[in-house]
C-alpha cells in the first residue's frame, strides 16, 4: 500500500503573496503623498545566523518598498550605548519600526533592551506593552512568527476553532504568543490550547491528542510520528542547524519534527525550510507598514 502523503503548507508561497500585498499597499501609501515606511535594524555582534536573518529582512524591505537601515555594533557594546541608539530612534519621526535582532551578547539583558524601544515602534511585537495587549485582545503589534502561523492556518482554511491545539515550546517570542493567539475566544483562535515546555512530564500524552500541533522547541527530531495523531495539522517552527559536510556551507536546516515519520501521520505539514520561516519576515513587513500608517497606535 502507498504511504499517505500529507498536504504541504507552503510558507514561501503564502509569504510571497503577503509581501506582494504589502508592496502594493506601500506603493499606494507613497502615491498618496506619504513618505515611505522605514525600518531601523540593530545588529549587535557577529552571530552568523543573526546576520542571515537581518539580510533576509532588509532584502524583503527593499522588495516591498520599505526603507531600511542597519546599525552594526560590536559584541563589546555596552547596554547603555545600545539604549542610547534606541532612544535616538524612538525620537526620530522618520523611523516607523525598530528591530533589535536577538540574541544579544550575554552581558546584556534582552528584556531591558526591548523595553527601551517605544512600544509604538516595536514591530517585532516583543515589548511587554504589546504582549500584554495581545493577552487581553487589544490592538497591538503581534510577534511575527506566531502571527505568520495564524496566517498560514487562515490561508489553508485550517480553522483552529474548537480544536485541540498543542504548542510545544513556551518562549516569549514564539510558543507563548502562539498559544495566546490560538486560545483567545474573541479572536481568530478559539482553540482549546495546551502549552508544553521542557518541564512537561509526558510530552506524548499531550501531543497525541492534538488536532493542530505547533512545535517550537529548538530540538531537532523532538517530535516523531508516534507522538502525532493520525490526520493532525503539524506546524514545525524549529530551525536548527545540523552539521552536514556534504553541502558547501557545512550544515543543513532541520525542524523539530522527524519529518518522514511525522509526515506519515499528518494531514498537513510545514516543511523546514520553506514553512514558517518566510512568514516571519513577511509579517515584519506587514507590521512595519502598520507602524508607518499609525494603524495600531494612532
Ligand atoms: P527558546 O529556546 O527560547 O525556547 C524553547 C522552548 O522549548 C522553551 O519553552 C523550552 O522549555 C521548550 N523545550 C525545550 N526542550 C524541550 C523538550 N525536550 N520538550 C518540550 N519542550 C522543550 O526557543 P525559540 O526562540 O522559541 O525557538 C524555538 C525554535 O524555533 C528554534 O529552533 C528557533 O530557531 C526556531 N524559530 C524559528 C523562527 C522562524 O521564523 N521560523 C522564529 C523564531 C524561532
Amino acid at each position: 500500500m502507498n504511504k499517505p502523503v500529507p498536504n504541504i503548507i507552503d510558507g514561501r508561497h503564502v509569504a510571497a503573496l503577503i509581501r506582494e500585498e504589502v508592496r502594493q499597499d506601500v506603493h499606494d501609501w507613497v502615491n498618496s503623498g506619504n513618505r515611505a515606511p522605514k525600518l531601523q535594524v540593530v545588529l549587535v555582534g557577529g552571530n552568523q545566523a543573526s546576520k542571515v536573518y537581518v539580510g533576509a529582512k532588509t532584502r524583503a524591505c527593499e522588495e516591498v518598498g520599505i526603507l531600511s537601515e542597519t546599525l552594526m555594533l560590536p559584541d563589546t557594546t555596552s547596554e547603555k550605548i545600545l539604549k542610547e541608539h534606541i532612544a535616538k530612534y524612538n525620537d526620530d519621526p522618520t523611523i516607523d519600526g525598530i528591530l533589535v535582532q536577538l540574541p544579544l551578547p550575554a552581558h546584556m539583558t534582552p528584556l531591558a533592551v526591548i523595553e527601551s524601544i517605544d512600544h509604538r515602534k516595536d514591530v517585532d511585537g516583543f515589548h511587554p506593552m504589546n504582549v500584554g495587549r495581545l493577552t487581553i485582545g487589544q490592538p497591538c503589534y503581534r510577534s511575527c512568527t506566531p502571527a505568520g502561523i495564524m496566517e498560514l492556518l487562515k490561508y489553508y482554511s485550517l480553522s483552529a476553532k474548537s480544536k485541540d491545539v498543542v504548542v510545544v515550546g513556551a518562549s516569549n517570542i514564539v510558543g507563548s504568543p502562539a498559544a495566546i493567539m490560538l486560545s483567545r475566544e474573541n479572536d481568530e483562535g478559539k482553540a482549546t490550547t495546551t502549552l508544553c515546555h521542557k518541564y512537561t512530564r509526558d510530552l506524548t500524552r499531550h501531543t497525541i491528542g492534538a488536532d493542530i500541533l505547533i512545535v517550537a522547541a529548538g530540538v531537532p527530531g523532538l517530535i516523531t510520528g508516534q507522538m502525532v495523531k493520525e490526520g493532525a495539522v503539524v506546524i514545525d517552527v524549529g530551525m536548527n542547524r545540523v552539521a552536514d559536510p556534504s553541502v558547501d556551507r557545512g550544515y543543513r536546516l532541520v525542524g523539530d519534527c522527524d519529518y518522514d515519520s511525522v509526515a506519515e501521520k499528518a494531514s498537513w505539514i510545514t516543511p523546514v525550510p520553506g514553512g514558517v520561516g518566510p512568514m516571519t519576515v513577511a509579517m515584519l513587513m506587514k507590521n512595519t507598514l502598520l507602524a508607518a500608517k499609525k494603524a495600531v497606535y494612532p
